[in-house]
C-alpha cells in the first residue's frame, strides 16, 4: 500500500489523532474526585466570573465552554464520609452555599527509618522547624490573581512514580503528617523541569523538605519541590513550562535521592496524579 498523504486511510487517521489532541487539550479540568486529598469540581452557569470560597480560601475557576469550574482542594484531614461547604458569589446576585459530598479514600500506612534529629528534633532545631513553616505556608496559602485556561501539569522529572500521596506515615516508629505529595525516583542531579509557567516565590534549604523551590501558578494553585541537590532559579523569576529549576537530591529527611513533588489548591495539598498529563 503507497502512504502518502492523499490516502484515504491515512488521511482519516490524522484527523482521528487530530481530534484525540484537541479532546486532550480541552480537557481543561481533572475529573471531579471527591476523597480527601483528592479535587471537587463544582460547575456554575453564567457569563459573570464567579467566587468560591471554602474554608475562607478562594478556589481556582476555569472557564470552559459556557461554564465556570471550580477547582477545590480536599483536605487529607477532612473527614469522610462528610461534606464541605463551597460558598458561591457572582455579581449582583444572592450568595449561595453547595455542599460537597465527600467519599471515603482508604491510604495505606507507611514506616520509615531516619536519622533522629529528624524525630527528635534540638529545641534549635524547633526553632528553626517553626520559622520555616511560617514561610512555606505563607507560600502555600498565596493567592495571585491569573488567568489559567489549562490546570493540566507536564511532569517535572522522568522516573518511577510511587502512589505514596496520602501514605499515614510513621517516622521511627512515631506517627506523623500524612504525606502530602508523590515521591518520584530518579538519580541525583537529574533536572527538575518546571511543570507549568508560574512565579517562583520560595526557594531555601529547609530542616525537613531540604534545598526546595516553590512555583506559584496562579489562583492558589502551587507547587513544592524538595530535597533538591541544587537550585537553579532565584525567588521572584517568572518560569515557562519546562524551564529548569533544580535538581534532584537527597537533602533534608529522606532515605534516598528522589524528588519530592506537591501540589496545592486553596491551600491545600492535593494528589498530583490528579493534575499530570503525562
Ligand atoms: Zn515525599
Amino acid at each position: 500500500m503507497k502512504q502518502t498523504p492523499e490516502n484515504p486511510m491515512i488521511r482519516d487517521l490524522t484527523l482521528l489523532m487530530l481530534g484525540a489532541l484537541l479532546t486532550t487539550a480541552l480537557l481543561a479540568a481533572p475529573e471531579h474526585s471527591p476523597w480527601p486529598g483528592g479535587i471537587g469540581i463544582v460547575r456554575i452557569a453564567g457569563e459573570q466570573r464567579p467566587s468560591v470560597i471554602v474554608d475562607d480560601q478562594l478556589t481556582l475557576i476555569l472557564r470552559a465552554g459556557n461554564e465556570w469550574i471550580a477547582l477545590i482542594g480536599i483536605p487529607l484531614e477532612q473527614s469522610a464520609p462528610g461534606t464541605l461547604t463551597a460558598t458561591i458569589s457572582v455579581p449582583n446576585r444572592p450568595t449561595r452555599q453547595v455542599e460537597l459530598k465527600i467519599e471515603p479514600n482508604t491510604y495505606e500506612e507507611q514506616r520509615l527509618s531516619v536519622n533522629r534529629k529528624y524525630v527528635d528534633p534540638s529545641p534549635e532545631e524547633l526553632e528553626r522547624i517553626f520559622a520555616e513553616r511560617e514561610i512555606i505556608d505563607a507560600a502555600l496559602n498565596n493567592w495571585r490573581e491569573a488567568s489559567i485556561a489549562d490546570v493540566s501539569l507536564q511532569t517535572p522529572v522522568g522516573g518511577r512514580r510511587s502512589s505514596s500521596f496520602g501514605l499515614r506515615r510513621f517516622f521511627n516508629d512515631q506517627p506523623r503528617s500524612p504525606h502530602k505529595g508523590m515521591d518520584i525516583a530518579a538519580n541525583s542531579g537529574t533536572p527538575i523541569n518546571a511543570p507549568m509557567s508560574g512565579v517562583v516565590t520560595a526557594t531555601g534549604n529547609y530542616f525537613f523538605n531540604g534545598n526546595t523551590v516553590i512555583i506559584d501558578h496562579g489562583q492558589g494553585l502551587i507547587s513544592l519541590y524538595c530535597h533538591l541537590s541544587e537550585i537553579d532559579v532565584d525567588e521572584g523569576v517568572t518560569v515557562s513550562t519546562g524551564t529548569a529549576i533544580g535538581k534532584v537530591g537527597a537533602t533534608g529527611r529522606v532515605t534516598g535521592a528522589h524528588l519530592h513533588f506537591a501540589t496545592y489548591l486553596n491551600g491545600t495539598a492535593v494528589d498530583p496524579a490528579l493534575l499530570l498529563t503525562d
